[in-house]
Order: C-alpha cells, then structure tokens, then sequence
C-alpha cells in the first residue's frame, strides 16, 4: 500500500505492460539468447548471478530442481551410426562437456601391438602398423578390461588378428582389406623364441587360459571389411599378427569412439519488422538453406515469414549488402540469434559402440567424476 500523502505510480499507456513473474522482452532476450551481430555475438556471457533481477522479483538462480523439470532430450535421428537429438534445458559447459568426454574418454579397443612376420609390400611396416591402428572394430569395450605395461595379455584384456595374405607370382595384383583379419579367440599363434621345455606348451605372446568364444556372446571382427589396406603385386605377402586393448581417445585418436561428435545452438531468426513484397523475394532468394518462405496476404501484397529457421547455418547473407558487406537494407529487420539452453548435438560413431550407447557411456563418466569430486571433497 503507499504511504499516507504519497502517491502510487501508475504506468501510462506508452509505457510496455510487464508481465508478473517475467521479464521484459529485451531483459529475456540478453537472459536467454545470444543475438549474432552483423561483426560478433553479443550477449555472450548471459547474466549468472542469482539475484540479477531480483529487484523485478525474478528468481534467476541455478537449482538441481529446476533443471530436473526443466531439462529435456529429443531424439530427432538415430541410425546405426549416427544420431541427432535436441538437448533442451543444459548449459553450454555441460553440452561441451559431453563432447569432450565422447572424443576422449569413452574407452573402445583398437590395434596396439603389431607383430611382423613378413612384409615384402610396398608399404612400409611403421605405415601399414599405422593403418591397422585406424581400423575400428567390432569389438564391445565394456566386456574388456584395460592392461597396463606390465601386464600379460590375456583373454580380458587383448584381443588377437592375424592377417596372411600373398598374392602368387603372375597373378594381377591384390588388394588387403580389413576383412582379411582373421580373430583368434585362442590367443596369439606367434611362438616366443625361447623354446618349450620338454613336455610343456610352446609359449606365445599372450596368455589366454580359454578361448574368447566362450567368454563372448557374439564373434568378434572388424566393422568395416572392405577399408583398404595395402596393395601388393605378385611375390609380395604380409604375415603378421595384431594385439587390440583398451584404450580411450585422449591417449591416441585410434580409440576416439566418434568420427566426430558435435552441436549447435538452436537457430532462431526473428523479423523485426514486416518485410513485404519484392523486400520480401529478395530475402527469400538470399538465404542458400530457405529458412523464409513468402506469404501471401490475399490482397495483392506478400510478406517474408520464418518457416525454417532450424536450418540456419549463421551465414548472415539475409543481412548483407550486395556488395558483401554486413549492412545490407534487412540488416536492421532480421535478427539471427541462438537460444542460449538448446542445443542439437550430432554424435557419429565410428561403430565401436551405437550413438546412443556412446552418449549413455559419457553420462556415466560425468557421472564418476562428479562423485570423485564429492568425495575428494568430503
Ligand atoms: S543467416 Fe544465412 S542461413 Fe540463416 S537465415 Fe540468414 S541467410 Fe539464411
């Protein structure tokens, strides 16, 4: 109530009517959005204080609640390889902090350990090892565990290829593809120098005491069989043997789990005026990925609306002159921003593990670091 003698203020016509519980839209705007200039970003570093409005009665901190209700996944496409989902509700720290963990630190198995017999190729060993590395394979890194440099190679921890091919003298030359590794589920069959002793096994380079095939539900390959991995003309032949562990991908890029896993913020383009008629053609004809359509109006007028603005890709030539500069005659009646708590994450497996597997896998490591760090703490 005012004060006895003071008058209370009443808000005049001009002046725009604010919501309760909300704020202006140009506060909410700065809040929520980041706006794309014609030159940078502006509104970068949003407003992380709690009590930013709390003159306005708005409630701007960070709370476990609000996130649980507001935080949301859309799944948009998933296939075998690859998946894109919204993720709505997430800081951008967090959003980075996922792909970051599925590049480098959800573990997969890849070739380590190359042992040559024969290599009469063109390609040079420390090549052809390089490519054998590259290869991603069928095999699940959850039924494996890590081994560490004096460990003994076993049906745990290593899975073991081998690789025979020659191509005979007047044959046309032959190309070695990475479906010519053959699984050993018994382990190496490279004996080791130092002879057996009477009676005993010859010893090889790993120590497996069953077979893999008992142990595993499925056999294990390699995902795709027809990557090229040397060609070799007649009288050349490659004999080797290949030991795959556990690894992840901050160690070597071999065991990164994705080709690439990345996201964007969602596209919001907003008209901040109406633009009509040739204005409106010429906008429309701008865009490479048609986020506007025309409208027509009935009475002989037309008007650009935004009928895809998902698409977006930032290109900024809606609000470019014909000369290239950022200054063309839209530029002050379109405005490019991102919602600042969506974003579409992309996640393309190299098929060690399915995208959605690989997003669970790095939940769960966030997971264990968090509580590395609650415990540290207490
Ligand atoms: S920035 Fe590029 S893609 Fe986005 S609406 Fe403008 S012209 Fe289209």
């Amino acid at each position: 109530m005012p004060k006895k003698g003071t008058k209370s203020r009443k808000g005049t016509d001009d002046e725009p009517k604010q919501e309760k519980n909300k704020l202006p839209e140009h506060l909410e705007v700065q809040r929520t959005r980041v706006v794309c200039k014609g030159d940078a970003p502006v509104n970068t570093e949003g407003f992380q204080y709690a009590g930013a409005f709390a003159a306005m009665g708005i409630d701007n901190s960070v709370s476990a609640d609000k996130f649980c209700k507001n935080f949301k996944v859309v799944v948009n496409r998933l296939t075998e390889d690859d998946m894109e989902f919204d993720m709505i509700g997430i800081d951008a720290s967090m959003a980075n902090a996922f792909r970051r963990i599925l590049i480098a630190e959800v573990p997969t198995m890849a070739i380590e350990k190359v042992l040559m017999a024969d290599n009469t190729s063109v390609i040079a060993d420390e090549v052809l090892s390089h490519r054998l590395g590259l290869i991603p394979l069928d095999a699940d890194p959850r039924l494996f565990e890590y081994i560490s440099e004096n460990d003994v190679p076993t049906e745990r921890n290593t899975i073991v290829y081998k690789l025979h091919v020659s191509c005979q003298k007047g044959s046309p030359r032959l190309t070695v593809k990475s479906g010519d590794l053959e699984w050993l589920p018994e382990g190496s069959q490279l004996p080791l120098a130092s002879p057996a002793q009477s009676g005993d096994k010859q010893k090889t380079y790993t120590s497996f005491s069953q077979s893999q095939k008992d142990i595993l539900e499925k056999p294990l390959g390699v995902k795709f069989k027809d990557i090229t991995i040397a060609r070799l003309g007649p009288g050349q032949a490659i004999e080797l043997e290949v030991h795959a562990v556990k690894g992840i991908g901050k160690v070597h890029a071999k065991w990164s789990p994705v080709a690439t896993a990345w996201y964007r913020m969602l596209p919001e383009v907003v008209l901040r005026e109406e633009i009509k008629d040739a204005d409106a053609e010429m906008l429309v004809a701008k865009c490479p990925v048609n986020v506007f359509d025309i409208e027509d109006l009935g009475n002989g007028e037309k008007r650009a609306v935004v009928a895809r603005p998902r698409a977006c890709t930032l290109c900024r030539q809606c609000v470019m002159g014909p000369t290239g500069e950022v200054m063309g005659p839209t530029v002050e009646q379109v405005e490019l921003r991102r919602v600042r708590d969506h974003f579409i994450f992309t996640i393309e497996s190299t098929g060690a593990l399915p995208p959605e597997m690989l997003f669970t896998e790095a939940v769960r490591i966030l997971e264990e670091k968090c509580e590395r760090v609650i415990s540290e703490l207490s």
